[in-house]
C-alpha cells in the first residue's frame, strides 16, 4: 500500500493537492538501485563529480523563485528567505565541488624509525556506501543540501527520507540533481512515513544514516542504527544561550539578540533561545530586546518585505503557546506578544519572557518558534552557568565589548558545538556544525562534515 501527503498550508489553512508516496518494497527497491549506482558512481573522479556539482548550483540558481515558492506554500517560509536559503544551497554545492578533492586528500604517515626508513604508509577516504538522510521541513533545501553535496562528492549515494508535510519540495530536490545529470537513480526521493525508516536502515543497501530533528526521532534513528551497527550523524534540537555581560553594548546585543530569535520565525536548531543577562544591565537589555523584537511584523509571507510568516502549522503553534502559558503560570512576565490572532493560519506573534527560572518551560524546554526568554544572572560565571544547565549543547553566543574576554568564554567555557562572539550563530559550508549532549553528534559541513560518511583507510606498503 502506498501513502498519501497531503501539505497544508500554513499562512492560510488550505490543504494542497495530495501526493502519493511510495510503498515500503517500493523504498526498499529504490534503495537497492541506489546502492547499483553508488558503485559505479565511486569509480568516477572528483572532477567529473565537481562538474555535476557546479551545474546543480546553476539549477537552484536558476529555478530560486520556483523553490522559494514551494517552500512558502508547504511550510510557510518567507519568500525572500527562501529564496536566500536556495542561494545558499548553490555556494554550498559549488564549496564541495572545489574543496571535497582537499579535503579528501591521501594524508601519508611517516614510519620511519631509529631502524631507518618504514614501510610507505598513508590514509586514503573511501566512500561507505548509500547514505539514508531523515530530514526536517524547517529548512527544506539547506538541510538536504548540506548533507547531499559532500556525501556525492565524497562518492556516495543518497536516498532521502523528507519531512511528511514538505513532499513538493522533496521531489524538487529530487529533480535538482537529476537536471544536473547526476545518475538516476544516485540520488532518490523516498515519500514515506517515519514507520518505514526502520526498515530501510536495516536493509543491506544502506550504509548508514543522517538525521536533523528531535531529540526523540534521534533516538529512535540511532538505536536502529545501533541494532544494525551502522553509522549515524545526528543534528538534533537546541536551547542556544546567549550571555549577555555587564559590558556589552545594549543596542548591538537586542539586535543580535533578536534576529538569532527571530531566524525562520523561531523554527531552528540553532535560533537562540534563552538570554542570560547580568543584572546590572538587565533592565535595559529588556527594554532593547522588546523594540528589536517588535520590527518582526507577522504578515503574508509571499510580500517580498515579510520578515515574519506563519508557523509550520496549528499544532506547532498551539504547543509554542501552551510553553508560553505555562511558563507564565510558572511567575514569568510577558513583555511583548503571547497572544493568537484571530484569524486562519498558524500565526504567533514576537513574544518575550522575563523573569524566565528552572521550573518553567520557557527555561527547561527547546521552544520552537518566535518566544524569548529572558534569564538573570548574578555575573559571568552564574551566567556561564546558566548556559551550561540544559540538556542541549548546539549554539551559543557571547555579547561582550571585551572582545578578549568574549573569545576566552567562547573557547573554553561554553558548553556547546559552536560559540560565537558578538554574532548570532548561522551555519556555512565552510565551518564545522553539529553540538553535544542531546544536541546529537556528528558533524556537518566543511572537512569533519565530509569526513563522517568515509572509510577512513589505512594502506601500508611493505
Ligand atoms: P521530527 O523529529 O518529528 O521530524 C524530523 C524528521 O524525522 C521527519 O522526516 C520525520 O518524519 C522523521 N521522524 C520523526 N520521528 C521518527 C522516527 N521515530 N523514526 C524515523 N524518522 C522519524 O520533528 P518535528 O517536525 O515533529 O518537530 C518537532 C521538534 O523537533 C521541534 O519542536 C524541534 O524541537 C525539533 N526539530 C529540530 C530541527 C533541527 O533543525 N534540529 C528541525 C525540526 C524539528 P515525519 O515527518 O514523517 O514524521
Amino acid at each position: 500500500t502506498r501513502p498519501s501527503f497531503t501539505p497544508v498550508n500554513p499562512a492560510t489553512g488550505e490543504a494542497r493537492q495530495p501526493v502519493q508516496g511510495h510503498s515500503r518494497q517500493e523504498a526498499l527497491d529504490i534503495a537497492a538501485a541506489a546502492a547499483k549506482a553508488q558503485q559505479a558512481w565511486r569509480g568516477t573522479g572528483f572532477a567529473h563529480r565537481a562538474a555535476l556539482m557546479k551545474t546543480a548550483a546553476q539549477v537552484l540558481r536558476r529555478r530560486k523563485d520556483e523553490l522559494a515558492a514551494l517552500m512558502t506554500a508547504e511550510m510557510g517560509k518567507t519568500l525572500t528567505d527562501g529564496r536566500a536559503e536556495v542561494e545558499k544551497c548553490a555556494f554550498n554545492c559549488d564549496h564541495f565541488a572545489e574543496h571535497a578533492e582537499a579535503y579528501l586528500a591521501r594524508e601519508d604517515v611517516d614510519l620511519s624509525d631509529a631502524h631507518g626508513p618504514g614501510p610507505k604508509a598513508f590514509v586514503t577516504f573511501n566512500p561507505l556506501g548509500v547514505v539514508l538522510a531523515v530530514m526536517p521541513w524547517n529548512f527544506p533545501f539547506w538541510q538536504v543540501f548540506r548533507f547531499a553535496a559532500p556525501t556525492l562528492m565524497a562518492g556516495n549515494g543518497a536516498v532521502l527520507k523528507h519531512a511528511s508535510n514538505v513532499p513538493g519540495c522533496a521531489l524538487a530536490i529530487e529533480s535538482v540533481f537529476h537536471e544536473a545529470g547526476f545518475p538516476k537513480d544516485l540520488f532518490r526521493t523516498l515519500l514515506i512515513p517515519s514507520g518505514d525508516v526502520g526498515a530501510l536502515i536495516a536493509s543491506p543497501a544502506i550504509a548508514a544514516v543522517t538525521l536533523t530533528g528531535s531529540v526523540a526521532a534521534g533516538r529512535s534513528v540511532a538505536s536502529q542504527a545501533g541494532q544494525s551497527l551502522k553509522k549515524s550523524v545526528l543534528e538534533l534540537g537546541g536551547s542556544d544561550a546567549y550571555v549577555i555581560l555587564e559590558d556589552a553594548d545594549i543596542a548591538l546585543a537586542a539586535k543580535v539578540c533578536a534576529a538569532a530569535r527571530m531566524v525562520n520565525a523561531g523554527q531552528s536548531c540553532v535560533a537562540g533561545k534563552r538570554f542570560i543577562v547580568v543584572d546590572q544591565i538587565a533592565q535595559a537589555f529588556e527594554t532593547a530586546l522588546v523594540e528589536a523584537m517588535s520590527a518582526w511584523t507577522p504578515a503574508d509571507p509571499t510580500d517580498a518585505t515579510t520578515k515574519l510568516g506563519p508557523l509550520v502549522s496549528l499544532a506547532a503553534r498551539d504547543e509554542i503557546h501552551h510553553q508560553v502559558r505555562q511558563s507564565r503560570d510558572k511567575g514569568a512576565r510577558l513583555l511583548l506578544g503571547g497572544v493568537i490572532p484571530d484569524q486562519p493560519g498558524a500565526w504567533y506573534p514576537p513574544t518575550v519572557l522575563a523573569g524566565v527560572a528552572p521550573g518553567q518551560p520557557a527555561h527547561d524546554q527547546e521552544i520552537f518558534g518566535p518566544v524569548a526568554a529572558v534569564i538573570r544572572a548574578r555575573d559571568e560565571a552564574d551566567a556561564i552557568r546558566i548556559a551550561n544547565d540544559s540538556p542541549y549543547g548546539l549554539g551559543s553566543g557571547v555579547i561582550t565589548s571585551d572582545l578578549a574576554r568574549g573569545e576566552r568564554i567562547a573557547a573554553e567555557a561554553l558548553d556547546a558545538g559552536m560559540a560565537f562572539v558578538n554574532k548570532n550563530v548561522a551555519s556555512d559550508p565552510r565551518l564545522p556544525f553539529g553540538g553535544v549532549k542531546d544536541s546529537g553528534n556528528g558533524r556537518e559541513c566543511g572537512r569533519y562534515g565530509i569526513l563522517e560518511f568515509v572509510n577512513v583507510k589505512t594502506v601500508v606498503v611493505g
